[in-house]
């Protein structure tokens, strides 16, 4: 197929100027969040103290199809967007598949990654609120990194708390936070309530997503003129993101390609929901047909081993409780992994199309996954990020698969983001010093007996 060329890219004009909301095209819609306190849907009111307006409406519109994309978003995408598609010919040829492998490239911003497509959308919602500034948790720091770039652009301010392993691993990243005028505080840290707690009851902790998200929303709710924003998971974020399968969609139309496995890795779920969105769209009106793929890791494996039921989405336990995918909120990954994708829960969103079967899941372990991105680093040239290697392992698989059947499957898969930060586990990888760490049936019984009980 030598007329597709090796980059797909649209012009700025094609840049979408709607993101699609695919849970208007759900029968069975994600659960509500849930007032912990109460145990009731928690209302648009309740949650405003929490979140931004807009983006509240955003959350609980599971009816409407398209929201405009503000002009003011659309410029700035501009300046970074459209991301390419790129055909994987070198790839394919090493591997020697008769597969035609497609990826979505997220990396090419300085966050390096697809999250600063709502980091912007939701800094901007903030700013037209009249907003002071906003808070928030990030855990490798991408999110941070992403908020920060977006809150520099439109003169908000921003407090950031990060997990303290990765503060410490990843100075960095915090550096370029601070670059573009975010505070960074290491979490759990002294400056909460929250925090001091989790420091008195876990002393010398190092910190998880769970705890930061806690510290952030404390902060959000206690100072007047700040509102929380959380950059996965959430439906207003899989909204956003949907800019990445649109755009994907369009690229691959435009040559007649329909992709027959779509392949994403699975965090909080944001890119994964984002790229299938559209593609799902299809799937739920009857028109088309595609096998999804989320990809996790083996060492924090939400969908493949986790239940389905209302949790918290931090260790302090003051969120709203969501229904999702979870393995309980107390769950720590091991302190080996090093790939990212740690949250201990799911999108609804996503957990919702998982539970009707639309969606499939698999689990990985990360030397499988570190050699993967080996191999597409020295093919493709892309350094990409553990993250984003997940998904990279799934399209090799699948693409193998391939070979021994000769099937020309056509596989998608997000290619999230770059592993310039990530060069510990790398270096890890490199000395052989990585290891997988599977958690014990005990180990997941013991997070997700401590689940809260919902009627
Ligand atoms: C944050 C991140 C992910 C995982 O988050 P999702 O919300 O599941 O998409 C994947 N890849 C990269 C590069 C990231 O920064």
């Amino acid at each position: 197929m030598s007329n597709i060329p090796y980059k797909i890219y649209l012009s700025e004009e094609e840049i979408p100027d709607k993101w699609y909301n695919v849970r208007a095209d759900m029968k069975n819609k994600p659960a509500p969040l849930l007032n912990p306190g109460t145990g009731q849907p928690l209302t648009a009111e309740e949650m405003s103290g929490i979140f931004c307006e807009e983006l509240v409406k955003q959350e609980l519109d599971n009816d409407t199809a398209y929201f405009p994309i503000p002009e003011e978003i659309r410029n700035f995408y501009k300046m970074y967007r459209p991301s390419p598609v790129v055909r994987a010919y070198c790839l394919e040829k090493k591997l020697g598949t008769p597969a035609e492998i497609y990826y979505k490239f997220e990396g090419n911003n300085t966050s390096g990654s697809h999250k600063l497509n709502s980091a912007i959308a939701q800094a901007y919602y903030a700013k037209q609120q009249g907003l002071k500034g906003v808070t928030t948790e990030t855990g490798a720091g991408q999110w941070g990194t992403a908020l920060s770039m977006a809150c520099a652009y439109l003169g908000l301010d921003l407090k950031v708390y990060m997990v303290k392993c990765s503060y410490e691993q990843k100075p960095f990243r915090r550096e370029v936070m601070r670059t573009y005028g975010a505070s960074v505080t290491p979490s759990p840290s002294n400056t909460t309530e929250v925090g001091r707690k989790i420091l008195a009851e876990f002393p010398g902790t190092t910190g998880s997503l769970g705890c930061a998200i806690s510290e952030a929303v404390e902060v959000a709710v206690t100072n007047p003129g700040y509102r929380y924003v959380l950059g996965s998971v959430l439906n207003q974020v899989l909204l956003h993101q949907s800019i990445i399968g649109l755009e994907a969609k369009k690229a691959l139309d435009k040559y007649g390609v329909t992709p027959d496995i779509i392949i994403g890795c699975a965090g909080g779920g944001s890119n994964l929901g984002g790229l299938i969105s559209p593609f799902m769209g299809e799937k739920l009106r009857g028109e088309k047909d595609y096998r999804f793929i989320a990809v996790e890791p083996a060492s924090c494996p939400s969908f493949t081993r986790g239940v389905y039921a209302y949790d918290f989405c931090d260790t302090g336990k003051i969120c709203p409780l969501a229904k999702m995918y979870t393995l309980g909120s107390s769950f720590i990954p091991s302190a080996n992994h090093a790939g990212g994708l740690r949250f201990h829960g799911m999108s609804s969103t996503l957990s919702q199309l998982y539970d009707d079967k639309l969606m499939e899941a698999v689990a990985v372990e990360q030397t499988s996954v570190f050699e993967a991105a080996e191999m597409f680093a020295r093919v493709e040239g892309i350094l990409p990020a553990p993250e984003s290697s997940h998904a990279i392992r799934v399209a090799i698989d699948e693409a193998l698969k391939c070979k021994e059947t000769g099937e020309k499957k056509k596989i998608l898969f997000g290619l999230t983001g770059t592993g310039y930060f990530d060069l510990v586990a790398y270096e890890k990888f490199n000395n052989g010093e990585m290891s997988d760490y599977i958690p014990t049936d005990e180990d997941l019984a013991k997070s997700i007996s401590q689940l809260p009980k919902v009627k």
